[in-house]
């Protein structure tokens, strides 16, 4: 067997696309560096896997599905260019493929790239249409809504038979549009957010606040096991843990109570703020989506924004709930952020949070905090992993 991979939107990137290619050569090298052997190599407008075992195709094909920038990938087999071969070959995946799922009404689908062979598509496509039905008579053909379909790929190098393509996420390969902070909580939204941004392209860090000793060890446990799913798709990502309690309790104990929330999502930013230009980051990503709860309403993400210096990426800005959630369960991250464990965020709400907030009222409310004191201790108390 061999597994082709697809490529989407690179074809648009004109002079740049060898860049784009060469990085998602490195990410497809990466996502099956855990299979020994297994090799990636670029070839006319595509990539080949090959070398593996047939027990390692599914979990192969698993990792390479999570890389982005890929478009779609079939599992093929590589044969000569002659119509027996291929004739052949097609029988047997038409066979192969009834035992899995019944017979199906049925299409044969060519392509040639290399214009010497001396049919064209159509002849070969009928030719092969017709052995699959000399082969089992009780097949039928479907032109036009066939339950499935065969294609035959004759290639310079050799012809490509296959019965399956399966989608991958799509968007741009890492590394290809930068780097940027997420602000990763516990929650559902955050790590669909950082999804979303690193689809595109983006290289992922992230920073994660803890209140420890108000949240628990399986609380931070959580975020790591979140952040290595997002590793999955985006590759490594550095995870810097900050310890926010002081900083909680002193907004807690000095500034008015229904401003709590939003001077601590303030206190959130211009740390992820500092962290992120430090390494040399250029934007931050949160999970915020306008309206959701008090400290998204407009007025509230005006409040957050004016102390980032970076630009503010917030993907699911005008996404539902169920259609955050819709996501987080098809990238896998669901199950996991409804582990019952207390955030930060929940220990200290306030009863009555303001959702029409006044910047100027919350500075005020702010003043009576050394709020540079205060952001350098935690600093200075910051861990970082490098997950991968
Ligand atoms: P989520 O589901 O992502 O937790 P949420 O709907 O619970 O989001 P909030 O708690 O108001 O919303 O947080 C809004 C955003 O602020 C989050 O999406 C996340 O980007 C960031 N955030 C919240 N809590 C933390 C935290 N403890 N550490 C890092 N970032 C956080
Ligand atoms: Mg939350």
């Amino acid at each position: 067997m061999i597994i082709l991979v697809r490529y989407g939107e690179i074809h648009l990137k004109g002079q740049n696309r060898p860049f784009f290619e060469r990085l998602l050569l490195n990410s497809l090298r990466d996502a099956v560096s855990g299979f020994e052997g297994v090799t990636v190599e670029r070839g006319d407008g595509r990539y080949y896997v090959e070398n593996f075992s047939d027990r390692d195709l599914e979990d192969i094909i698993n990792a390479l599905k999570k890389v982005f920038g890929v478009h779609s990938i079939s599992p093929a087999r590589e044969i000569s260019k002659d119509l027996d071969s291929i004739a052949e070959e097609a029988i047997l995946q038409m066979d192969e493929y009834i035992l899995e799922h019944g017979r199906k009404t049925f299409k044969v689908e060519t392509k040639r790239s290399d214009k010497r062979f001396p049919m064209n598509s159509n002849e070969i496509s009928r030719e092969i249409g017709g052995k699959l039905l000399d082969h089992d008579p009780e097949l039928k053909v479907d032109i036009h809504d066939p339950g499935m379909r065969v294609f035959i790929e004759i290639r310079d190098k050799a012809a490509y038979v296959y019965t399956k393509v399966i989608m991958g996420q799509g968007g741009m390969p890492t590394g290809s549009s930068g780097k940027a902070m997420l602000l990763v909580s516990g929650g559902i939204d955050s790590p669909v957010a950082g999804y979303m941004i690193a689809k595109r392209g983006v290289r992922l860090s992230a920073v994660h606040y803890y209140s420890y000793p108000y949240t628990s060890e399986r609380a931070r446990d959580k975020v790591i096991d979140l952040t290595r799913i997002l590793c999955s798709y985006a590759g490594p990502i550095d995870l810097y843990l900050v310890h926010f309690t002081d900083i909680q309790m002193a907004i807690y104990e000095k500034c008015p109570h229904q401003h709590l929330t939003l001077i601590m999502r303030r206190f959130m930013m211009r740390i992820a703020d500092i962290l992120a230009r430090k390494h040399k980051l250029q934007a931050l990503i949160t999970g915020e989506s306008v309206g959701q709860v008090a400290s998204q309403t407009i007025e509230s993400l005006m409040c957050t924004d004016a102390v980032a210096d970076l630009p503010v990426f917030r993907p699911l800005i005008g996404m539902d709930k169920s259609e955050i959630i819709e996501r987080a369960e098809s990238i896998g991250t669901f199950e996991t952020s409804i582990l019952p464990y207390e955030d930060c965020c929940t220990v200290f709400v306030p009863k009555h949070p303001t959702t029409k907030p006044d910047i100027q009222k919350i500075e005020e409310s702010e003043k009576v905090l050394d709020a540079e004191a205060l952001i350098r201790d935690a600093l200075e108390k910051t861990e970082v992993l490098h997950l991968s």
